[in-house]
């Protein structure tokens, strides 16, 4: 059976559970007092009218006064420490979440990243988190502000008066009807509004992303106007919901204040004719009034409730397990208003393993892209000793960037498998693969963090893992020690988002960078370039193929070295490679030493002396100039 969402959500009630005890505790005396300021009205109006007659005296009257006085403190002073615990504890709860949103989506696997705009996430990790917030403190606040409040109210009111009470609080069932009627609407009107918030969110950060093409292209009015006609659907969605809640209010209040007719009728009767005091009957219509101005919100509670549950709706897809209270390192954390689950624990580091060149095999790999519908990588079986070389190329879209990526296993395959040293690429842990293995994907991205931050991709405790050396030397080797003293901070030098600030030959050198050193404190056994020259010029290249060779290739000593799987369509390091690759429309279709191939005379040497004629004319060409 589907258990109802605030009841999944235990496991976060639980982690900040202490906060919640100690604002119910108050929100419970605070509702329990309420009846007192007036009652004691009722007491201080009776007896002033007994001291008008001569049958009290004036002391009596102060103390009445002063009674109402602390009938009023006793109910605002625990209201003030029930709003705090209340609100801070909603206030982590929601910040837990979106902590948990985002280990969870870190993790997922990458047919549904490819399938999830980036927009749509933050929008459920932002707005829909806001929206289930509010429903957990309209749920946690009204149950003792409307409901053990008119529990008290309706107490005290049959108590004064249980004829007169019977009457007057008829209204009610039909209200808590009402709301329980109109649930399906607030439901369906809430899940349109979040659906538009989600898309404009979407769209923005698609268009903000792609700012630069818009204005070159002449297409920014293009680009507002979608913004615009999407903005439009959130407003009406939004106004829909507005108008919805807004209207039933009224429709609530009428029918919980149709009693108040009966009561001043009633009740002035019973007052006139002596049957009760003149006292009891303010003291009972107070009551009366306060019961009727905030009894209407327990159906507006449901109606949140409901909307609360269709934000977790949209949430829960994206939700890793809560952390559990027991794992934290200190203790009465869920006492502790400003305490973010898991923030005492350090930032998991990368395992330190003994540094060797690793043994890739691939046996029958098939693999294909999620969602297309021939696969990428056909049938390739390879086997890359230790510490080798190996350069696959082939025209564009043979494959070569599918190849790298199945061989650090980002993809799940179809069929087949990839060994590292031995072992099943999908059994080794993810932090043990990444320590002892570097990538430089096609597109580095670049996070907005200095160029050292985002080399070593670390900050605070883990930084101190990637030691100087090791940065020097990944920069050496990346052909970037000179950019990087030409800028204005060095390695303290800011990159922009995405890499803004710097060139794109510098991102891809600051990717390369990366995949050297970003293991650290292990030396990587495994280096995969995907295409790491396309940015550079030739005698750049020469200069990193050269660095690479002698700091993972056969001159280095054997815990230093590592195997390199190098796919480019640029070949000037392919002779020196132990193994070619040639690829063609996602099959292995040439393989051996660069001399091999050149020999056989097939797609490999055509492919590398076409190159060669035009690397000469460019060196004839600045020759002449
Ligand atoms: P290469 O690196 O040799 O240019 P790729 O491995 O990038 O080739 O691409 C191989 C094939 O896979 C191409 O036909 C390309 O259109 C397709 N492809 C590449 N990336 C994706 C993707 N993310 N989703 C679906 N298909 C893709």
């Amino acid at each position: 059976m589907k258990q109802h969402y605030l009841w999944e959500l235990r496991p976060y009630f639980r982690q900040v559970a202490g906060q919640l005890v100690l604002g119910s505790l108050c929100g419970i005396v605070m509702n329990t007092a309420i009846v007192l300021p007036a009652i004691l009205l009722g007491r201080a109006i009776d007896m002033a009218l007994a001291f008008e007659q001569g049958q009290a005296d004036a002391s009596a009257v102060t103390w009445a006064a002063l009674a109402f006085v602390g009938g009023t403190l006793a109910t605002e002073g625990p209201r003030v420490l029930k709003r705090w615990w209340i609100f801070t504890g909603i206030g982590r709860m929601m910040s837990n979440l979106r902590a948990d949103a985002m280990r969870g989506v870190l993790d997922w696997p990458m047919a549904r990243l490819h399938t999830s705009p980036v927009g749509d996430l933050m929008a459920r990790i932002i707005g829909d988190v806001e929206v289930l917030g509010l429903g957990l403190r309209e749920f946690i606040n009204e149950t003792w502000d409307t409901l053990l409040f008119s529990v008290s109210m309706v107490v005290a009111m049959v108590v004064y008066d249980p004829g007169l009470s019977l009457i007057a609080l008829l209204p009610v069932p039909f209200g808590m009807w009402l709301g329980e009627a109109t649930g399906r609407w607030v439901r369906a009107r809430t899940t349109a509004a979040r659906q538009a918030n989600a898309s404009l969110t979407s769209l923005l950060q698609e268009q903000l992303a792609g700012i630069r093409v818009l204005r070159l292209f002449g297409r920014s009015s293009m680009a507002v106007a979608r913004v615009e006609q999407r903005s439009q659907l959130l407003a009406e969605a939004n106004l829909a919901t507005a108008l919805l809640r807004g209207g039933l209010t009224p429709v609530y209040m009428a029918l919980m204040t149709c009693g108040v007719v009966l009561v001043v009728w009633l009740g002035g009767q019973r007052a006139a004719t002596g049957a009760i005091s003149v006292g009891a009957f303010v003291g009972y219509l107070q009551l009366y009034l306060r019961f009727t101005q905030r009894s209407f919100r327990l159906p507006q509670m449901f109606n949140s409730i409901q909307s609360g549950g269709v934000a977790y709706g949209r949430l829960k897809p994206l939700l890793a397990p809560p952390l559990p209270v027991a794992a934290e390192a200190q203790s009465f954390t869920s006492f502790r208003p400003f305490h973010i689950s898991g923030v005492d624990q350090q930032p998991e580091a990368l395992p330190v393993l003994p540094a060797r060149p690793m043994v890739v095999s691939l046996e029958s790999v098939q693999f294909s892209y999620p969602g297309a519908s021939v696969p990428t990588l056909q049938d390739i079986s390879l086997d890359i000793p230790a510490g080798a070389m190996v350069g696959v190329t082939g025209p564009v879209g043979s494959g070569k960037s599918a190849l790298a990526r199945a061989v650090l296993g980002l993809y799940p395959l179809d069929t087949g498998q990839v060994r590292l040293d031995g072992g099943s690429l999908p059994d080794i842990p993810a932090a043990e693969r990444a320590a002892r293995t570097g990538y430089l994907p096609q597109d580095p991205y670049l996070f907005s963090d200095t160029v050292r931050g985002n080399v070593a991709m670390a900050s605070g405790a883990v930084s101190a893992q990637s030691p100087p050396a090791t940065l020097r030397e990944a920069l050496s080797i990346a052909a970037l020690d000179e950019d990087v003293q030409g800028m204005a901070d060095g390695l303290g030098t800011e990159v922009g988002e995405g890499g803004i600030r710097v060139s794109g030959g510098q991102r891809q050198r600051i990717g390369l960078a990366r995949a050297l050193a970003a293991s650290a404190p292990n030396r990587p056994g495994l280096l995969v370039l995907d295409d790491p020259f396309s940015a550079v010029d030739m005698e750049t290249e020469a200069r990193i193929i050269a660095a690479l060779r002698e700091a993972f290739g056969p001159g280095a000593p054997p815990e230093r070295r590592a195997t390199i799987v190098l796919c480019s369509h640029r070949l000037a390091a392919f002779p020196q490679a132990d193994l070619v690759i040639v690829l063609d429309g996602g099959r292995i279709v040439e393989q051996g030493t660069h001399e091999d191939l050149m020999r056989q005379d097939g797609l490999y040497a055509r492919i590398y002396r076409a190159q060669l004629a035009v690397e000469d004319a460019a060196v004839s060409a600045r020759s002449l100039s």
